[in-house]
């Protein structure tokens, strides 16, 4: 067997940051593979920013560390740290020109190199802007200069703290288009926070789901996605049907109200089955067949959901197209037992 290349560009280790007696970040580990872009998503407080803010060297570990290429830069200030950062709020300099922004932290490092600035500002799409000042851009240029300042002196890592958060919609999804398409042609490694999980979907390799100041699961987003490990993973991430009762014998679950589901685990007997809106059928029979009363519907134009209640709890359906139903039917509500995941 070869031995791999390198090792990952990034490894944080057993990380814990206090504030009084809150625990921030609680025994956080994980890998960053060179050039890949990874999201930390999380509701609020759990403790996604303080795991950034330990990375760029703004917060001090209580316990762990932080190896970048291989060192340990744990004790390290920011600046000798190799890290490109942008913030949530557009930290640009107001008195200085968006040049002299762009060049700061060249000129930190003794340098001075116009046509580096010139060739950064073509890269975040702002050709010929550098005369400008922070005020005469809007906050989508103010964050592409942050962007070219963040990447000017080509730094291992690039850190982003839901750098798109203050943006309307559609800008928001055309810079995660842009940003994805410079850290791929740039190939740097990047860690990016945000709570808005389909940011993170459609701009990560890898994606670690946080709670309570630790990391749930990490994985690429379709793992995460067909293969949630918690209840809390399945929830944050997409909508999910949560089914719990007790354990009837290997891959069975007898729910409270009489029925037993079968799961595609046929090991473990599991306390909860998880199911996908999408991976129901109505009006149907299949591996798991449960009757129900339609409660609601929902039309969203290119699909319907459907709030069925069967089972003693509420079961959301989602199938495409318009509904062919209404409130008040009695329904069949069928699902694989290939679509099901089991929780312990
Ligand atoms: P958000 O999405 O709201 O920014 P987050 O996931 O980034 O949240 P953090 O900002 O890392 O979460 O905060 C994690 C926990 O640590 C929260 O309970 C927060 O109140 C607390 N915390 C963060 N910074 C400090 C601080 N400087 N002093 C005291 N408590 C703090």
């Amino acid at each position: 067997m070869s031995a791999p290349l390198s090792g990952p560009a990034l490894a944080a280790r057993h990380l814990v940051k206090r504030f009084g007696t809150v625990a921030a970040v609680d025994d956080v580990s994980f890998d960053v593979p060179g050039g890949a872009f990874l999201s930390l998503l999380g509701p609020s407080g759990s403790g996604k920013t303080t795991v950034l803010r330990l990375l760029g060297g703004f917060e001090r570990p209580d316990a762990g560390h932080i190896d970048i290429g291989g060192a340990d830069i744990t004790r390290l200030p920011p600046f000798k740290r190799d890290i490109g950062m942008v913030f949530q709020r557009y930290a640009l300099f107001p008195h200085m020109s968006v040049a002299d922004n762009v060049a700061f932290p060249l000129k930190q490092r003794g340098q001075d190199n116009p046509a580096r600035v010139d060739e950064m500002l073509e890269a975040v799409g702002l050709p010929g802007l550098g005369a400008r000042f922070p005020h005469q851009l809007s906050g989508g240029q103010q964050q592409r200069v942050a962007l070219a300042r963040a990447l000017i002196f080509r730094p291992r890592i690039l850190l982003m703290d839901e750098p798109l958060a203050a943006l309307d919609k559609h800008l928001r999804e055309r810079l995660q288009a842009e940003i994805r398409a410079l850290q791929q042609r740039l190939r740097i490694t990047t860690i990016y926070v945000t709570h808005d999980q389909s940011e993170a979907f459609v701009m990560s390799d890898l994606v670690a789901v946080m709670n309570a100041g630790k990391i749930e699961q990490i994985g690429p987003p379709r793992t995460l996605y067909d293969s949630p490990r918690t209840a809390f993973v399945a929830q944050f991430v997409g909508d999910s049907n949560l089914f719990t009762g007790t354990p009837a014998g290997p891959g069975a679950l007898k729910l409270s109200s009489g029925e037993v589901l079968r799961a595609a685990d046929t090991v473990n007997a599991p306390r909860t089955l998880i199911v996908r809106p999408e991976r129901i059928t109505l009006g149907a029979s299949g591996g798991n067949t449960l009757r129900g009363v339609v409660t609601e519907v929902r039309f969203l134009g290119e699909a319907t959901v459907t709030r069925v209640r069967a089972a003693g709890q509420d079961v959301t359906v989602r199938t495409p197209g318009a509904p062919t139903l209404s409130p008040g039917a009695e329904v069949t509500l069928a699902f694989d037992i290939a679509d099901t995941v089991a929780l312990p």
